[in-house]
């Protein structure tokens, strides 16, 4: 399931709901699984239709507060491997959900 594109008011809030339902409350670093004080980690839409309000989020990724800060700090170098992230997660979703229609069909 894609990210929500609405980009009414509330679409920040949706978007922050959406990653925590598709991470379930999980630290999505590679290996790390951690469930305590996770928190989204936010990717801003570089396009906001010309608007001066705050910026809308494009998509996220939780991470756990050590993480969080390891990203944080080196952002720069991060940021690809964290968009990389979110496509791998969100594809190995699109799998999961394929897998299951399949079964479903062969019941
Ligand atoms: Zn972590």
């Amino acid at each position: 399931m894609p990210p929500p594109t609405t980009y009414g008011p509330d679409h920040n809030d949706e978007i922050r709901r959406y990653v925590l339902r598709r991470d379930r409350q999980t630290c999505q670093w590679p290996g790390c699984g951690a469930t305590q004080h996770a928190d989204v980690l936010f990717m801003i839409e570089t396009d906001n239709g010309g608007r001066n309000e705050s910026p809308f989020y494009k998509n996220g990724l939780l991470l756990c507060p050590k993480h969080m800060e390891m990203v944080n700090l080196h952002d720069k170098a991060f940021g690809p491997l964290i968009y990389d992230l979110i496509q791998l997660i969100e594809f190995e979703q699109d799998l999961q959900t394929t897998e299951k229609v399949y079964k479903d069909l062969l019941k």
